[in-house]
């Protein structure tokens, strides 16, 4: 189900309005540090990253945030706390949207300057609420849920935006709890559908818990169709953060960028290394841009079988195994040949 949202434009990264969904990360170097601030967003635009965000602080980050939007691959979105005058700035100075959480940056007057500063620029701005910077209304209210505070907090934010006649907004509304985050981003689906949502979990923790409790919320609702953007906040190398979203995307089929890895758990039946040949064929895999689904099994009786909806794979037995295509046999080769014959047979088939 794909959602009726009004779309914006990131850059050049359409948002909503019934585009992919796209993938985002953060920087974690200093955005003063222009250079290699950049050096980071190359990389994480190698890795699949399509927007993004970079912290502006202080004046100083100002500079870099200039330097770094006139030369970054990607769409750069300004991320403001509290001082509605670097908003403004970084509208000035190039960014491609901007990300401000109402609830922190204080008096009215200083949202509807931010406002008309992106009007100016003619960007969008993400309204970013997360329990920690409620409206001061709504967060006085004890008799509301978390995830009600923070959908009638967005609401009440998206009121004065609409008030203001600004509607290139993207919502984001966001918690470090799996089932607080799903219950926040149906009600924000429900009452306000008409706006794109940046979906993730925040605070996740580091990669094996922040990828399990992203994919458990990030999941859910791009299975029900909510969620036209989305940040998979890890505390790790933010490539990491690029690498789980595709994963992800690809796993729910919604999206794919490279291959699909499809190797057995092993069992009694298993007579190689196969848990290290599936991590070569996986870093392997890194370099190939054709979405294909790639086997590794462990045994040459039940595995090219069992993957038989691979387009290639290989089985491996005792001191050889074979190359398959859709579950037939291709040849049989010896096991230290296999992996660089099924990367053969890949290029031949695949052209990558
Ligand atoms: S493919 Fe073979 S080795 Fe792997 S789990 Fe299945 S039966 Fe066991």
């Amino acid at each position: 189900m794909v959602r009726n949202t009004r779309q914006v434009m990131v850059g050049s990264v359409p948002v909503g309005g019934g585009a992919p969904v796209s993938v985002q990360s953060m920087c974690t170097t200093k955005t003063s540090d222009a250079a290699a601030t950049l050096m980071q967003i190359e990389g994480l635009a190698e890795a699949g990253c399509e927007i993004i965000r970079v912290a502006v602080p202080d004046e100083a980050s100002l500079k870099g945030f200039e330097r770094i939007c006139a030369a970054s691959p990607l769409p750069v979105v300004a991320d403001i706390h509290f001082d509605h005058r670097l908003a403004i700035g970084a509208a000035e100075r190039g960014a491609a949207a901007l990300r401000i959480n109402p609830g922190n940056i204080g008096a009215v007057e200083r949202v509807d300057a931010v406002i008309d500063a992106a009007r100016k620029a003619g960007i969008p701005i993400r309204i970013g609420v997360n329990a920690g910077s409620l409206d001061p209304e709504v967060a006085a209210r004890p008799d509301l849920s978390l995830a009600e505070r923070l959908v009638l907090s967005c609401a009440s934010f998206v009121k004065h935006f609409e008030e203001r006649g600004f509607f290139g907004v993207v919502l984001s509304a966001k918690a470090h709890s799996v089932p607080v985050t799903i219950e926040t981003y149906r009600m924000l689906a429900e009452q306000l559908p008409e706006y794109p949502l940046h979906v993730g979990v925040t605070e996740a923790g580091t990669l094996r818990q922040g990828t399990v409790k992203n994919c458990a919320a990030v999941g859910v609702l791009l299975e029900e169709g909510i969620g036209e953007t989305m940040r998979l906040s890890l505390t790790a190398d933010p490539l990491e953060e690029v690498h789980v979203a595709w994963e992800l995307l690809g796993a729910l089929g919604l999206r794919r960028r490279s291959p699909e890895l499809v190797s057995c758990p092993t069992c009694g039946r298993t007579q190689v290394n196969l848990i290290g040949m599936a991590e070569e064929v996986e870093r392997k895999l890194a370099s190939v841009r054709v979405p294909i689904s790639v086997a590794v099994m462990g045994c040459v009786v039940n595995g090219p079988g069992e993957a038989r909806d691979a387009d290639i794979g290989i089985a491996c037995g005792k001191g050889r195994g074979v190359v398959f295509a859709q579950g037939e046999p291709l040849r049989t080769v010896s096991e230290e040949d296999l992996v660089d014959e099924l990367f053969a047979e890949i290029e031949t088939r695949f052209g990558s």
